[in-house]
């Protein structure tokens, strides 16, 4: 008889992740840790948000929508992101979440051999899926600043490579490309004729920004520096999972060339068919929530977390996200210092689940002011 593992495809054994199942495993066996590791925020979906999915539930919006995503909720983003890029943007596509997007987008543009760029230390699916593609990834160090350097980039580039993919404000780093950075990302793209793909899922979180601000349907906000405002070639992905704590959900949405977006179109009629019809719904309603409050507390949070954890670690401040990535100390690898903060109750994340280096470990500061500050003494403690 055939062992069962004959039956697992190259495709999936050639996916590792294991980093990500260890971290879980450790904290499967913590009592009431202070939880340092979770990606998504701590507040809950807007009211109005939960009253329009009820309602779309009890009104029967409960079949397929359309591939593309309902009709008023891809208008109503055309119209914001057109207003905030200047621009047309085109149509707006609506995903099974930024992941959805994501596999969408590297599923239409990736052949076998195919390479495509992003910075170390990267959100942790990039490398996957381009695997599932069969591409290659060419992971440019961005240590220890984890700053957009156009050199390093340029240097990495090949005939094979594709795509360069940004994502800022940044999972792991809370790092938030400047305008600069940005421009020198798209000249490097033009120079060398490459799609850009901005991964911008965090883009509300920003905590720094000068005077430019995007209008939006819920008033007005900072707005984020975005290759998509002087490179045509940009495919945008944004969604709703962390700006409306709606990870559960599953809604984002991309927009950039038709010729990239319609192939996404195509192969989510076939994967997934399309996002789900009444948190897309809750996601039109959603966008006349006004979330300044949660930014303005999680501003507050990265400012009481660095504050407390640069008397004792190296740290890059970040400028966005809920994420800051300190360096751990020195003689320890990051994967022994989580370990060791695990056996102190504090659950953090070791950089090499995000990183091919193991010398820092990721903070999501999506938590309560309290435990914050017990977590941070834990850890300065072990420093
Ligand atoms: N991109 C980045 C950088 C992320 O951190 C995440 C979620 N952790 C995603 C994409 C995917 O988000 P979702 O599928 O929930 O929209």
């Amino acid at each position: 008889m055939r062992p069962l593992t004959d039956f697992v495809s190259r495709r999936a054994l050639g996916i590792d992740a294991s980093g990500i199942r260890k971290v879980f495993d450790l904290a499967a066996k913590m009592k009431d840790p202070i939880n340092f590791s979770i990606g998504l925020p701590d507040f809950d979906v807007p009211e109005a948000a939960k009253a329009a999915a009820i309602s779309a539930i009890q009104s029967g919006q409960n079949r397929y929508t359309p591939t593309e995503g309902i009709a008023p909720l891809r208008e109503r983003l055309r119209k914001e992101m057109s207003a905030e890029f200047g621009r047309d943007v085109g149509d707006v596509l609506i995903t099974s979440g930024v992941s959805g997007a994501l596999l969408l987008a590297i599923m239409a543009t990736i052949d076998p051999g195919d390479q495509a760029i992003f910075l170390d230390p990267y959100f942790v699916m990039y490398k996957h899926l381009i695997t599932l593609a069969g591409g290659e990834s060419v992971i440019v160090d961005s240590y220890p600043d984890f700053r957009f350097r156009a050199d390093r980039v340029e240097k990495a580039i090949t005939p094979r490579t594709k795509l360069l993919m940004l994502n800022s404000p940044s999972n792991p780093t809370g790092i938030v490309m400047t305008e600069a950075e940005v421009r020198a990302a798209v000249e490097v793209a033009r120079k060398h004729d490459l799609l850009i793909i901005s991964d911008e899922i965090y883009e509300p979180f920003l905590y720094d920004m000068g005077d430019a601000t995007a209008k939006t349907g819920s008033g007005s906000r900072p707005q984020l520096p975005s290759a998509a405002r002087s490179y045509d070639n940009t495919l945008v992905l944004r969604g709703f999972s962390k700006s409306h704590a709606m990870t559960g959900w599953r809604v984002g949405y991309a927009f950039g060339p038709a010729e990239i977006v319609d192939q996404m179109a195509k192969l989510q009629q076939y994967t997934f068919v399309c996002a789900p019809s009444p948190f897309q719904h809750a996601a039109l309603a959603a966008m006349d929530v006004p979330i300044d409050q949660a930014v303005a507390a999680y501003r507050t949070k990265r400012d009481l977390v660095c504050g407390l954890l640069q008397r004792r670690f190296e740290i890059a401040w970040p400028q966005g996200a809920f994420y800051v990535f300190p360096k751990a100390p020195a003689g320890t690898t990051a994967a022994e210092f989580a370990t060791k903060a695990i056996e102190n109750n504090v659950l953090i994340i070791p950089g090499n689940v995000f990183s091919e280096r193991d010398t820092h470990f990721r903070i999501s500061y999506a938590t309560t002011n309290e435990k914050l500050e017990r977590g941070c003494e834990i850890l300065c403690g072990m420093a």
